[in-house]
């Protein structure tokens, strides 16, 4: 080992001491404080600290996941309800191991809620990352879809924040379906004057950046985010080229004009209820 490597080795270790440090400092708190981890810098922070501050690093800036309610919170006014259209959980292919989980039965990858954002009626529907990535099955195509419908019945704008690794592979052909379901109602709910904003996080990839995520009326990424079809790995094995730094990055997809803007978290609430206010007189009566 070279002294170049020891001194490597050294300051890793050293990382590695102080971020257990922090943890356990925590950790001998009286009441039971979560902690989350940031993965690029390595920093400790406790959950509430980080929901004050949007599930933002306060050391490197980099973007904690957010999805759900914690979104909700962020996006929209205090007393929106959370809905369900009870679409059922299922196992299309019988994929071994699928829904057998007390989890499965309770959860699932998609939150919908009905409220307004500053003031303007809005349904709003949340993947969720912490189930199965955020995946696109059957029950999130069944909820989304429902929802389109309601707002398309009621004249309702909607919002849909994806955060997702693509179609679920658990249940093959049945997930892929979902993207033309969704797709197909956008478009009927578009064609009566529909307004849709698109929230695209990190990361949107797959089925779900190649079909709803990419069909707003107004296409919003977050600074940083992850976006594009098949993973980077793959395409460089394909290609067996060397990939761009920014490649499928937000602000590289809003210079080619897949995205219409790039807005910061703390900015969000504000620009999208602009939009909806821009287009109330239209689309969002109720
Ligand atoms: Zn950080």
């Amino acid at each position: 080992m070279s002294m170049r490597d020891l001194k490597n080795r050294k300051t890793l270790l050293g990382a590695i001491k102080n971020l257990s440090k922090i943890a356990k400092d925590f950790s001998t708190k009286k009441n039971n404080e979560k902690i989350l981890v940031c993965k690029k810098c390595g920093r400790a922070s406790r959950l509430e600290d980080l929901k004050k501050n949007l599930f933002i690093c306060p050391q490197c800036s980099s973007y904690f996941p957010l999805t759900g309610i914690d979104r909700f919170d962020m996006l929209m006014d205090k007393g929106y309800r959370l809905i369900n259209y009870n679409s059922k959980k299922i196992n299309p292919i019988n994929f071994p191991n699928y829904r057998n989980k007390e989890e499965d039965k309770s959860s699932e990858a998609v939150k919908i809620a009905r409220g307004k954002i500053l003031g303007s009626p809005v349904l709003v529907a949340s993947l969720i990352d912490t189930y199965m990535l955020g995946s696109l099955g059957t029950y999130v195509g069944e909820e989304i879809t429902n929802m389109i419908e309601e707002a398309e019945r009621k004249k309702l704008p909607i919002v849909i924040i994806s955060l997702s690794g693509g179609a679920r592979m658990q249940e093959g052909i049945f997930s892929l379906m979902q993207m033309a379901k969704i797709s197909s109602a956008i478009y009927s709910f578009g064609e009566k004057g529909g307004l849709y904003i698109s929230l695209l996080t990190n990361p949107t990839m797959g089925g779900v950046s190649a079909s709803f995520a990419a069909q707003g009326d107004y296409n919003i990424g977050e600074p940083g985010a992850l976006i594009g079809f098949a993973g980077q790995r793959v395409i460089k094995e394909t290609l067996r080229e060397k990939i761009p730094e920014n490649f499928q990055k937000a602000e590289n997809l809003e210079n080619f004009g897949f995205l219409d803007m790039i807005v910061e978290r703390k900015n969000q609430r504000e620009m999208i209820g602009k939009i909806l206010r821009m287009h109330r007189r239209k689309y969002g009566r109720l």
